[in-house]
C-alpha cells in the first residue's frame, strides 16, 4: 500500500487530537495562494508526473482506490495540500458533500469512477496505483516526495500537519 494511502493500522488523525492552532487553515490557505510556495509544490507534482510517465504503472480507472472503506485504506495529506485543493475549487466544498463522502466511506471529489479535482489533487493520489508490480516503486517515491513537501513547509515556516484527507478538508468547510 503506497505511502499516504495508508492501511487501517496507521494512526488516524481525529478531531480534537493534536489539533492545529485555530487559525492554521487560514494560514494554509494564504500559503496555498503564494506564488513561491505553489511553484515549489507544483514542482513536486511535475516530478511525480515525470516519474510516473517513466515507470508507467497500470491504472484501470476502476475508481476503487478512492473508496477508502471498500479498498481498506486511508488518504493522508498535509494541511498545505488540502488548502491547495480547496483554494482552487470552482465552488466551495459543501458540508453536506463531505458528510456524504464520510457516510459512503469515500472521497467528496469522486464522481462515479473519476476524480473531479484531478489537476489539483493531493500528491498521494498522484503516486498511488493499484498495480501490484509497482508497490515498492510507489513506496519509495512516496517517502521521497513527502520529504520534499515537508521541506516546503519548513522553508516557508508553514505549520506542518499530516492527517486524514476528510479530517483536514473539514477544517476548511463551514
Ligand atoms: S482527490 Fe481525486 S484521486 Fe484523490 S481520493 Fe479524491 S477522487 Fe480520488
Amino acid at each position: 500500500m503506497g505511502g499516504g494511502r495508508g492501511s487501517r493500522s496507521r494512526p488516524r488523525y481525529a478531531s480534537g487530537v493534536d489539533a492545529p492552532p485555530e487559525n492554521a487553515p487560514q494560514r494554509w490557505l494564504a500559503a496555498a495562494r503564494r506564488e513561491d510556495v505553489v511553484a515549489e509544490l507544483e514542482c513536486v507534482f511535475a516530478y511525480i508526473a515525470a516519474a510516473t510517465e517513466s515507470r508507467r504503472p497500470v491504472c484501470r480507472t476502476s475508481g476503487r482506490c478512492c473508496k477508502f472503506e471498500e479498498w481498506g485504506h486511508r488518504l493522508y495529506v498535509t494541511g498545505l495540500e488540502a488548502a491547495y485543493t480547496i483554494a482552487r475549487l470552482p465552488a466551495p466544498l459543501a458540508p453536506t458533500a463531505l458528510d456524504d463522502a464520510r457516510a459512503r466511506g469515500g472521497c467528496p471529489f469522486q464522481v462515479e469512477k473519476l476524480c473531479s479535482v484531478h489537476a489539483i489533487r493531493p500528491f498521494a493520489c498522484r503516486v498511488y496505483f493499484c498495480d501490484e508490480t509497482s508497490t515498492e516503486w510507489q513506496r519509495e517515491l512516496y517517502e521521497r516526495m513527502l520529504r520534499e513537501i515537508r521541506a516546503i513547509h519548513d522553508r516557508h515556516s508553514i505549520e506542518y500537519r499530516y492527517a486524514e484527507w476528510r479530517e483536514l478538508l473539514g477544517m476548511f468547510v463551514t
